[in-house]
Order: C-alpha cells, then structure tokens, then sequence
C-alpha cells in the first residue's frame, strides 16, 4: 500500500540555497575545486547564516544572493 500520510519535508538538495531554494552556486557541489568557489572572495553575513535552519547548518550552502548582508552600509560606514 502506498499512503501519503506521511509528510516528511524533502531536505533540499545540497545544490540549493536553503533559504531561498535557488542555485547556491557551490563550487564544490559543481565538482569544482573548493577554491574557486565564490564564497571564497564573498563574506558570508552573520545574519545570513543565523536565518540557515539548524538541520541545513554546515551541511547546505546558500547563495551569493542571500549571504550577502541586508543592510551592507553598516559595514562601509565602518571606513569612514
Ligand atoms: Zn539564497
């Protein structure tokens, strides 16, 4: 018997951003080397990561899209 009771959430797959489900554009995910991955050159906000659901953490990378900082004056103001 086949029941759809059951109502697992599919996990991403791990070449999706988990906060917004698009391509997250992981370099290693690609078979690329780790290095020429973009989170290499990008910083990945603080608060990108913190929004990241605990079971995705460490295990699912985002997107450029989505690690980049809300509010990115905070950190330019920070020069002047
Ligand atoms: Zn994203």
């Amino acid at each position: 018997m086949n029941t759809a009771a059951d109502t697992t959430p599919a996990s991403p797959p791990p070449g999706r951003c988990p906060l917004c489900g698009q391509s997250n554009q992981c370099a290693i995910t690609a078979g690329q080397p780790p290095d020429s991955c973009w989170c290499m050159q990008t910083p990945v906000s603080r608060e990108a990561l913190a929004r990241i659901p605990s079971a995705q953490r460490g295990k699912t990378c985002i997107c450029p899209h989505c690690a980049q900082p809300v509010d990115d004056t905070s950190i330019l103001s920070a020069q002047s």
